[in-house]
């Protein structure tokens, strides 16, 4: 398999007088037979960062080496898509929708003139492997969601790529397919060892099949670490929010206490030197709420149940601090509570994230 070595790399789009730089200056090595995530907002170069590594885009400067070999260079693509071995799956699927399902996954090998033989049996291989073998004389629009994105995914595989190129490959999938057809594309990647890299702003995406991550804001990496490092440990405020569901609250510093009106976290051991307003970051699956102490848990104070909805197997609870309700907090909870109610905030202490008031992580 291979590695993926960038240097440098930026991409510069001119749009008359304005330029973007949709990459910048990014250096990173995806090893080989590793799955890496690439997290970010929209517009911050995600899909140009894939598009450059496929060979799609020329970088406006850097290198990619693929395997020590250099594969684009300034202003140059030095090795086309093609015989980069790499393999994509987009958001659209982009099947041919005239040709049946077996058409579709035999296409590329069609084009490579391979023989009729060969063609049968890698295509038996590939439907068997991504459990397409019963709808092989079907048209894509006699298909399901799942098993369209199936099919090119059958496609992307086909010729045994070197390398797995995916940008947002779950995004029109319904919710309730999503999470076997990501089960699905981790199983495949770790079976055969694929490099691969994934795009996506659905922080689910990234952690369900990626080995390493980044999360790209204006073209740069703003962190890289494994997803359980990016969401437990994130940076920043807004890698916070990128990776997942939080509360990020002002707090005044009291007495090595973080102080959010009647509520207190304890700030033991950690150095805030000289910081006397801060953010706080608390998931919501990181409190819990009970009128009495829990083990592994601190006690931030008293709050008042405002709302209580309930999706995907948990109830969303908003409580504000008693002493002042314009402050909404997010709980997870497996019970209802009913509204009005007054009981006991509880957050686990080593999970409480503590930012600047710009945004970066205090104790990363
Ligand atoms: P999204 O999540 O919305 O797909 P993204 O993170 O993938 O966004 P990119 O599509 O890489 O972002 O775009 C990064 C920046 O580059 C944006 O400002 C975009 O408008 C600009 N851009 C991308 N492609 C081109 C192009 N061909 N010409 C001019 N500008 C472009």
């Amino acid at each position: 398999m291979t590695t993926i070595r960038v240097e440098n790399l930026s991409k510069i789009f001119k749009k008359g007088k304005t330029e973007v730089k949709a990459v910048d200056n990014v250096s990173i090595t995806i090893d080989s037979g590793m799955a890496f995530g690439v997290l970010g907002p929209s517009g911050h170069g995600k899909t140009t960062f894939l598009r450059l590594i496929a060979g799609l885009e020329e970088p406006t400067s850097g290198y990619i080496y693929f395997d020590n070999e250099a594969v684009s260079s300034p202003r140059r693509v030095v090795m086309s898509p093609e015989k980069r071995g790499i393999a994509m799956v987009f958001q659209n699927w982009a099947l041919y929708p005239n040709m049946t399902v077996f058409d579709n996954i035999a296409f590329p090998l069609k084009l490579a003139k391979v023989p009729k033989d060969k063609i049968e049996n890698k295509v038996k291989e590939v439907s068997e492997e991504l459990g397409l073998s019963g709808v092989l004389n079907r048209y894509p629009k006699e298909l399901s969601g799942g098993q369209m994105q199936r099919t090119a995914i059958a496609r992307a595989l086909v010729k045994d790529p070197k390398v797995l190129l995916l940008d947002e490959p779950f995004s029109n999938l319904d919710a309730q397919i999503r999470e076997s057809a990501r089960a699905l594309v981790r199983k495949i990647q770790r079976e055969r060892k694929l490099t691969t890299l994934i795009v996506s702003h659905d922080p689910a995406d990234i952690f369900a099949i990626a080995n390493k991550a980044g999360v790209i804001v204006n073209g740069k990496f703003a962190q890289i670490g494994t997803p359980t490092e990016i969401y437990e440990y994130p940076a920043t405020d807004l890698i916070a929010r990128l990776t997942g569901e939080i509360n990020l609250i002002q707090a005044k510093i009291i007495e090595n206490n973080a102080i959010i009106a009647n509520l207190k976290v304890p700030l033991n051991n950690m150095e805030l030197k000289g910081q006397s307003n801060i953010v706080i970051g608390l998931r919501p699956d990181d409190l819990t709420l009970s009128d009495t102490l829990l083990d592994k848990y601190i006690d931030m104070g008293i709050v008042k149940v405002k709302l209580v909805s309930y999706g995907a197997g948990i109830f969303k609870i908003v409580v504000s601090p008693i002493t002042d309700e314009n402050i909404d907090i997010i709980v997870d909870a497996e019970e209802p509570l009913e509204t009005g109610i007054e009981t006991h905030l509880l957050a686990k202490p080593n999970k409480v994230k503590i930012f600047d008031l710009n945004g970066s992580n205090l104790i990363t």
